[in-house]
């Protein structure tokens, strides 16, 4: 799809993540979070450009929900009313030209654009690829850690042996399909945006693509002309240990077979499902660490955690050596594998100091007399106000103005 198709169906409000009935304070709220999360500086080189996009939607959203105006002309009209006049910052700017002509006018090939439909059949003579089915797949990270074989029931369409997919008897001859003249396919008319419209080539129905087709009384039995039967297989996959989400499992022509076609394949798709304890960057792994503040200031040994593969890690800390917070202990060589070789990625512990509650009442003097003093400078002023203040402050509430 090209760049203005998105920006008319952009939802500023999805886009913001909050309920179109959001008060002000919401939607500033909102946008602070939404604006520190996808910030381009703050995430790693390969996914500042979603960032910058993300970014971009994200200050356009704010900008438009927060004046009440622009807001009351969105909830009417769309975000189509603010892209015609003044642009929508950088979602319609984007459009690969060569790549939207492709699309629009069908040079793109099969498989790319949805709802295309085949291409009329090539002169050399080679055989068009049927369509590929690409298939989401959730893998865990300890799955993704480990890796894993999975067996999938599948029912696909396979060739009819008796006939080997012409449809048609023995010896029984085919006519020449008329709604097609033979070609078959059809040529179609769609509209893909407003006042676009694109020419399409759509397989012809009443042959399925072959040009030609059996009288009644000539088709096969088996597959009663539909050149296909049904076949239900267990299929095998094989997700390698340090896959990744994004990552594919190519299952070469275990798609439908189609006659006069390639088989397409099935794609497996990998979508890494989030983890409660760890976080991946790539080959590395990131976790929280937290201890207690005694642990902090007198050291400890102890398992600090269960890795993917059911192994404790045990952590000594030295007495002495003082753990601060957000302090990150590298661990090398217990991150995720690598797919290829046996190294691993490294594991980043980020150390969080459990306080005291409230309410707990030590020997006050005691412990004031072992820690160390304040060591900051006095600070010299004329006038000294004692302020009040909430001890439960949110740092959401920053002015963003
Ligand atoms: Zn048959
Ligand atoms: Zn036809």
């Amino acid at each position: 799809m090209n760049g203005s198709d998105e920006a008319e169906s952009l939802d500023l409000y999805e886009v913001l993540g909050i309920e179109s009935s959001a008060t002000k304070v919401e939607i500033k709220k909102a946008y602070h979070k939404a604006a520190l999360s996808s910030h381009p500086d703050k995430v790693p080189e390969d996914e500042r450009e979603e960032a910058e996009n993300r970014f971009k939607n994200v200050s356009q959203a704010y900008e438009v929900l927060y004046d009440d105006e622009k807001r009351a002309r969105y909830d009417r009209f769309g975000v189509s009313d603010f892209t015609a006049g003044r642009g929508m910052g950088g979602m319609g700017g984007d459009v690969d030209l060569e790549e939207m002509l492709s699309q629009m006018f069908g040079m793109g090939g099969m498989g790319g654009f949805p709802g295309m439909g085949p291409m009329p059949r090539g002169t050399d003579g080679r055989k068009q690829k049927g369509k590929d089915v690409v298939q989401q797949y959730e893998v865990s990270l300890e799955e993704l850690y480990k890796g894993k074989t999975v067996k999938l029931a599948s029912t696909r369409n396979i060739l009819c042996s008796l006939c080997k997919g012409s449809g048609g008897k023995d010896k029984a001859k085919a006519k020449k399909c008329a709604t097609c003249s033979g070609r078959g396919w059809n040529q179609n008319l769609r509209q893909v945006g407003r006042g676009i419209v694109t020419q399409e080539n759509v397989i012809c129905v009443p042959c399925k693509g072959s040009g030609n087709v059996f009288r009644d009384k000539d088709r096969c039995k088996k597959c009663k002309g539909n050149c296909v039967v049904e076949e239900k297989k267990v299929l095998e996959i094989y997700i390698p240990r340090g896959s990744k989400e994004g990552d594919k499992i190519v299952l070469q022509g275990e798609a439908d077979e189609v006659p006069d076609h390639e088989t397409g394949d099935i794609i497996f798709l990998l979508e890494e499902k989030d983890h409660d304890l760890f976080s991946r960057a790539g080959s590395d792994l990131t976790a929280s660490l937290r201890i207690s503040l005694a642990e902090a200031l007198t050291g400890f040994s102890r398992v600090v955690l269960k890795h993917l593969d059911g192994r404790g890690i045990q952590i000594t800390h030295p007495k002495g050596n003082i753990l601060r917070p957000g302090q990150v202990l590298k661990v090398e060589g217990e991150g995720m594998p690598h797919k290829k070789g046996d190294g691993k990625g490294d594991l980043f512990l980020v150390i969080d100091i459990e306080f005291p509650k409230d309410g707990w009442v030590p020997d006050v003097d005691g412990i004031r007399k072992v820690l160390p003093e304040w060591t900051g400078e006095e600070i010299q002023a004329e006038q000294v106000d004692d302020v009040t203040f909430d001890p439960d402050g949110d740092i959401e509430d920053v002015s963003l103005q």
